[in-house]
């Protein structure tokens, strides 16, 4: 035990006073954990796009003072009563939605949504007792999305930290605890690319990067029918050299990068995006853009800008029935084939998955005629992982090198310059910055 164990701590946290405003280190004392709850040591934290739209508190309810951060890698200092799962000393990642284990969504296979603990943007506070655990001489301040990293210590419901292996280097895995998981789910859980599929991915942030990079996977793997391991392991190899070439070698097969930002499109051909449409430069709805491109579509695509207008982008770029019925048609007339003969699946099959956090008041529309071709819209938080059962096993990939994660993390800052992760995340500029809770 922990010469803190049941103490109040007092350690330097980022505090959000005001919206937009930058953060300032404060000394703050952190409470013990109470019932389910654990107390973490921070050892690294990184900024996702989703702490800054509610620093901004632009589209989004203001709650403050608080403190954010979601996206982490620490040690278990101390455990409240009732927890049995960690110990002092685990090496875990926080995680913003939770897994209680115990309710019907826990208990479903095909749900991440906990009822106890799912993500809730709105809470500033713990469970247990409505209040939170830090303060300032006496004035609570709010916890973001049950995880508040920006703090060398934090609280945290038990059911929103998964324990991991102990060897894996935290200043790395950190980004495994939401942006990357988000877009690997969100690809091998959600969207499922089929063999030689076309996919776009709409933000070529760090969480649409992660989206192209088992959209590369599944297309080199599926080159081969064997698609064993080490060729896969071969193929990265390639892919880590040469991404332009690895989408090359995977035939037909395309990523289709669309971002409003071009200084993304250099970096996103490391991660094998091989064509990039910047909606800007052209007169007409990306979609429309992409069906040319494409002859009617693409077969999935993902959606991680947070913009209502690119969701619905996303959406209206898959293939539908009538744009294929039609490419049918036209390809029958021009290679006089006869009527009987198939030219593939010509149903509409297309896949489009929402990432991106939406404003508040954001709605989504669409025609119904858009479904009713049989396009197919699903969603996801944290790529319907289920953070305490399934994280471990990412990690495990990042460990067994079947996953790169440096090339996410573009920039490193000591805890004191955290505010310069902010503006690296508002220019635009790099992917993950990681910060140093020791520096
Ligand atoms: P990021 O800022 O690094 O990347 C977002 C990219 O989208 C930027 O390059 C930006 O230029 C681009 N973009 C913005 N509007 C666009 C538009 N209309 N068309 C095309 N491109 C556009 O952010 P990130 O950290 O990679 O996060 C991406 C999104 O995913 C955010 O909305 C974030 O809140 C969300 N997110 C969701 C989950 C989840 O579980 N669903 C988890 C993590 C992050
Ligand atoms: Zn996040």
């Amino acid at each position: 035990m922990s010469s803190t164990t049941g103490q109040i701590i007092r350690c330097k946290a980022a505090v959000a006073w005001e919206a937009g405003k930058p953060l300032v280190i404060e000394e703050v004392d952190v409470a013990p954990p109470q019932a389910m709850e654990v107390r973490l040591k921070i050892l690294f934290t990184s900024l996702c796009h989703t702490d800054v739209y509610f620093w901004e508190a632009k589209g989004q309810t203001p709650l403050f003072p608080r403190i954010f951060g979601h996206e982490a890698g620490g040690i278990v200092e101390s455990v409240g009563e009732g927890v049995t799962d960690l110990k002092p000393g685990d090496h875990v990642l926080p995680v913003f939605t939770g897994e209680c284990k115990e309710c019907r969504h826990c208990k479903s296979e095909e749900s991440n949504m906990c009822d106890l603990l799912r993500i809730n943007t709105d809470r500033g506070v713990m469970l247990n007792d409505g209040k939170s655990r830090f303060s300032i001489n006496g004035q609570p301040i709010y916890h973001f999305v049950g995880t508040s990293t920006f703090s060398e210590y934090t609280v945290i419901h038990v059911g929103c930290v998964a324990k991991i292996n102990p060897a894996a280097p935290l200043d790395k895995v950190c980004i495994l605890s939401c942006g990357i998981s988000t877009g690997l789910g969100a690809t091998l859980n959600v969207a499922k690319p089929k063999k030689g599929s076309s996919v776009a991915i709409f933000g070529l942030g760090a969480v649409g990067l992660a989206v192209s990079f088992p959209c590369l996977l599944y297309l080199l793997a599926f080159i081969d029918a064997a698609a064993n391991v080490k060729y896969v392991l071969f193929c990265l190899r390639v892919f880590k050299d040469q991404a332009a070439e690895g989408a090359r070698i995977a035939g037909a097969a395309r990523i289709i990068g669309v971002d409003l930002n071009p200084k993304r499109f250099n970096e996103a051909k490391k991660f094998g995006v091989t064509e990039f449409v910047n909606p800007k430069d052209h007169d007409k709805p990306v979609h429309e853009v992409i069906a040319e491109m494409t002859g009617g579509g693409v077969d999935r695509s993902v959606e991680c800008t947070g913009s209502v207008i690119a969701m619905n982008s996303a959406f209206e770029c898959v293939h539908d029935v009538r744009s294929l019925a039609l490419l049918s048609v036209l390809i029958k007339l021009a290679l006089q084939i006869s009527e009987s003969l198939t030219l593939g699946n010509f149903q509409g099959w297309g896949v489009a998955v929402l990432v991106g956090v939406p404003n508040k008041d954001d709605a989504f529309t669409t025609h119904p005629i858009n479904i009713l071709n049989e396009r197919t819209l699903k969603g996801t938080f944290f790529g319907n992982y289920k953070p305490r059962s399934d994280l471990p096993s990412v990690v495990e990939k990042y460990m067994n090198k079947e996953l790169e994660l440096e090339k996410f993390i573009t920039h490193e800052v000591s805890f004191s310059e955290i505010n310069k992760a902010f503006e690296y995340m508002l220019q635009g500029d790099g992917l993950r910055c990681i910060i140093r809770m020791d520096a």
